[in-house]
């Protein structure tokens, strides 16, 4: 029995004692390897002394201070930092707990940008049908997980809502990659027009797909079209880069990769990677410029921004991220990753597709490989391949075929930076061994 409301109210999960490295171990002394980082947060693995080390110097010298009267040096330090290695012509960073919270936060400020701007007719967000951008409830208005969504629907204020870009699902065969690419932009540019331009405050959407689709990378050229509709529309572009970013995809942002610079982008898991809850909202000069010459303010706050100790533990990640050349390192293991799947799952019956981009893959899982009809929702295969990994020792995030049959079951894997060869494939043959243990029971 367990005070916890934990995401079961049925199950008591195991009780997590300690992590070293890639491990985590629960209380009757099991391990586990930490295959996705928790949910693409632990990128720097468990118990890193540095990170550590860097907490408790903050700790003692102060561990908490209010921003309503105070800044910290460990803040400003981790803004400045983010700021000049950011997408280009950042102007400002605003610190919060967590991804959810970065992405209220995004909405408000580019909502506030076009207020200020003398615009405020502009109330409507545009999304991504298959996207998922935080549990609050303005995060799950713009995300486009129904499933999250269902019972909170009333309470949303529904984003504007265009195709994901999934090629595995999306593309029909015979179509090329471009000419697939050409019609998504023709769609968001057709809604964009139908809404009316004037109306629509920005389009948001996650790079790589995260957890709503599974480590789905854009088309090549995706972005850049997208850019320069938003452009052309005077739309803002905002990132959620808050599973994708900090590195997970071998650049510190993972729409570096498509050659496209954000208004604000989002971050915040491997921000602190797991040592500390912290997330950060990056917008562009002239976002900061426009509120700093008008109002003066962001109209916007909560108790812990900028707290000192989350910072502390940010700056030391990104130091040791830099210090051991650990995005190299995340895009090398990444090609051996994918390479080992490859091996493994490549011809796999019900294996439709092995996708993702540096250290953030994902297996989806079809009932029939020609057809790529998903299997029954009902029967949870995802939640079976989880529960025979962590038999296994083995941590993989899974997630569902999803109530409107947009696509399957899939297992994201987002091993720590810090994984070797031989854990990776450690990871890849308990993975196998999971996976058809829950075939089977299935
Ligand atoms: N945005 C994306 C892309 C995410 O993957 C998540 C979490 O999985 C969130 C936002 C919400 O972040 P958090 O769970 O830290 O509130």
């Amino acid at each position: 029995m367990s005070h916890i409301i934990h995401r079961s109210l049925r199950q008591v999960p195991p009780l997590a004692a300690g992590g070293e490295g890639i491990t985590l171990v629960d209380t009757n002394g099991k391990t586990y390897i930490d295959a996705s980082s928790g949910a693409a947060v632990s990128s720097l693995g468990h118990g890193h002394p540095d990170v550590i080390a860097a907490m408790h110097r903050q700790i003692d010298r102060c561990a908490y201070a209010h921003t309503a009267f105070f800044t910290t040096d460990v803040a400003e330090q981790l803004a400045k930092r983010l700021v000049e290695g950011g997408p280009q012509d950042m102007g400002g960073v605003y610190f919060v707990s967590g991804g959810s919270e970065a992405m209220e936060t995004a909405l408000k400020l580019a909502r506030q940008y076009w207020v200020e701007m003398g615009e405020p007719q502009r109330t409507r967000f545009l999304a991504r049908r298959q996207s998922y951008h935080g549990n609050t409830l303005g995060a799950l208005g713009v995300g486009g997980n129904e499933w999250r969504r269902r019972a909170f629907a009333p309470l949303l204020k529904d984003a504007l809502r265009v195709s994901a870009c999934y090629e595995y699902r999306g593309r029909a065969d015979g179509v090329s990659v471009d000419d697939y690419t050409a019609g998504l932009l023709d769609e968001l540019e057709t809604t964009i027009l139908r809404a009316g331009p004037e109306n629509i405050i920005a389009f948001v959407a996650e790079p790589v797909v995260g957890a709503t689709g599974g480590a789905i990378p854009p088309t090549p050229g995706y972005f850049q079209g997208v850019r320069e509709i938003c452009d052309r529309h005077r739309i803002l572009l905002i990132a959620d880069e808050v599973m994708c970013g900090m590195g997970r995809t071998g650049t510190m942002y993972a729409i570096e990769q498509d050659g496209v610079a954000p208004d604000i982008v989002a971050v915040a898991k491997g921000l602190g990677a797991g040592y500390q809850p912290i997330g950060a909202v990056l917008a562009h000069k002239a976002i900061v410029e426009c509120l700093r010459s008008r109002s003066g303010m962001f109209q916007h706050g909560h108790t812990y921004i900028g707290h000192p100790v989350a910072a502390a533990a940010a700056l030391a990640v990104q130091q040791v991220i830099e210090r051991d050349d650990l995005l190299a390192r995340v895009r090398s293991r990444g090609a051996v990753l994918r390479r080992m799947l490859g091996d493994v799952f490549g011809v796999h019956e019900h294996v439709g597709d092995i996708r993702g981009r540096g250290l953030l893959l994902a297996l989806e899982f079809v009932r029939d490989r020609q057809t790529k009809e998903p299997f029954d929702p009902e029967r949870k295969l995802h939640a079976a391949i989880k529960a025979e990994a962590m038999a296994r020792g083995l941590l993989v995030y899974p997630m569902g075929g999803t109530i409107d049959g947009q696509h399957g079951d899939h297992v994201l894997l987002a091993p720590p930076f810090i994984a070797t060869p031989a854990d990776l494939s450690e990871i890849v043959s308990r993975l196998s061994d999971a996976v058809e243990a829950a075939l089977v029971v299935g």
